[in-house]
């Protein structure tokens, strides 16, 4: 193995054996099925089993995997093939990342390449790839301040949704940084525990705002059978999702310019113009024809607007699944060296991932850097590097190798 991925794997060895980072254990480890990444061999164990958190901790210093996951499932008998597991039930788990929401860095740090094909582009992974359709993808990224404000935003507009919609209580959501530019949110809940994957897409529909029934009524149907003419009328009652778009549509108002009006698609000035009769009159009384020039064709362009700004941008894939595989608390992301780490919910907004998430502390590194934007970790603010040889802390190094940044010159 070459010295750069040697030295990563030493450090990951080093942290792995250190008893003062001992990994804490999920809830009923007996009922999850554990997997991890081999750093060497670059293959998935899955469908392991271990009855005491000691054990996997002995098997993590003495296999030093990049990546380490558990079960959201339990079952009767986690190292059993999945179709003879026995599923009891799931934690719902949330997973908010950067590289699903559009920010205004992507394209500045993000890069992708088709495998197949050779096409290379800048910003998030398509689904397909444009020229061949090929899903598969060599990706460069990174994971900058921004990166991080946008996924903790979307955190908090699903953690508000989560406690004051669905009525969970902040004893019954864990939070946690997921290593790399993202959030965890695990819902351990006994309630929750037997939802099946249908009930948990309604669930998703919801904290997406998918499906609303002021947003997303079928006209084209009502136009065929010609009723155009009788549908609803624009109205908003005072709970979920049509409460979110009035103080949305409020919260907006209140701040916006025209000019901010414009940049969101709306073009009717009356909005702006008359935007105290708008907020007091249409928004809190719910007399919305009785703003002059503002048709319900307007009020559903708002509100549609509010619905984009106001949904969490989760991954829906990861909330969907029931034998989902997640990444352990305490344990080290492959893909910067950082720790996944569970916070109090209320710290959302203060909580630094890049001083907190640092799982090595000590030491430092000469390495030959060939390309880092500037970055803050543990403290420091560091870069840009451009083909130079540095002595850097050891947590950076780390994280510039793992992101292919940089290497321990031979
Ligand atoms: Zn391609
Ligand atoms: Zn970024």
């Amino acid at each position: 193995m070459e010295a750069s991925k040697e030295f990563v794997f030493r450090k990951f060895s080093e942290y792995y054996k250190d008893p003062s980072t001992a990994v804490p254990a999920p809830p009923v480890p007996e009922q999850r099925e554990f997997g991890y990444f081999m750093f060497k061999e670059r293959f998935m164990v899955r469908h392991r089993r271990f009855n005491a958190i000691g054990t996997l901790r002995a098997v993590l210093a003495d296999t030093v995997p990049s990546d380490v996951y558990h079960s959201c499932a339990y079952y009767e008998n986690p190292d059993f093939d999945m179709d003879k597991k026995g599923w009891i039930g799931s934690d719902l788990v949330f997973d908010i990342d950067a590289d699903h929401i559009p920010t205004s860095c992507d394209k500045i740090h993000d890069e992708f390449r088709c495998v197949k094909c050779g096409f290379t582009g800048r910003g998030i992974t398509p689904e397909g790839c444009p020229a061949c359709e090929s899903t598969k993808f060599e990706t460069k990224t990174w994971p900058c301040d921004l990166c991080i404000q946008s996924s903790r935003d979307e955190t908090a507009k699903l953690l508000d949704i989560l406690e004051n919609d669905f009525g969970f209580s902040e004893k019954e959501f864990r939070v946690f940084f997921s290593g790399h530019r993202g959030y965890h949110v695990h819902v351990e809940s006994e309630v929750i525990r037997s939802l099946d994957a249908m009930a948990r897409k309604e669930i998703v529909d919801y904290v997406t705002g998918l499906g609303l029934a002021i947003l997303d009524r079928d006209t084209k149907e009502e136009g065929r059978r010609g009723k155009k003419g009788t549908s609803k009328k624009f109205g908003l009652h005072n709970f979920g999702w049509n409460k979110r778009l009035k103080v949305g549509m409020q919260k907006f108002l209140e701040n916006a310019t025209r000019e901010d009006l414009k940049a969101v698609g709306l073009k009717n000035k009356a909005l702006i113009d008359n935007k105290e009769s708008v907020i007091k009159r249409a928004i809190n009384d719910g007399r919305w024809e009785s703003i002059n020039g503002v048709s319900d064709q307007t009020w559903l362009k708002f509100a549609e607007y509010v619905r984009q700004n106001q949904s969490s941008k989760i991954d829906t894939v990861v909330t969907t699944d029931i034998h989902r595989l997640i990444r352990m608390n305490g344990t080290l992301h492959g893909k910067t060296g950082l720790k996944k780490v569970e916070f109090p919910a209320r710290e959302l907004q203060d909580f630094d991932p890049f001083t907190a998430a640092v799982a090595f502390k000590k030491g430092n590194v000469k390495v030959l850097v060939s390309d880092a934007p500037e970055f803050r970790l543990g403290g420091e603010t560091l870069g840009p590097y451009k083909k130079q040889t540095i002595e850097l802390p050891v947590a950076a190094a780390v994280m510039l190798i793992c992101k292919q940044r940089a290497e321990v010159p031979p």
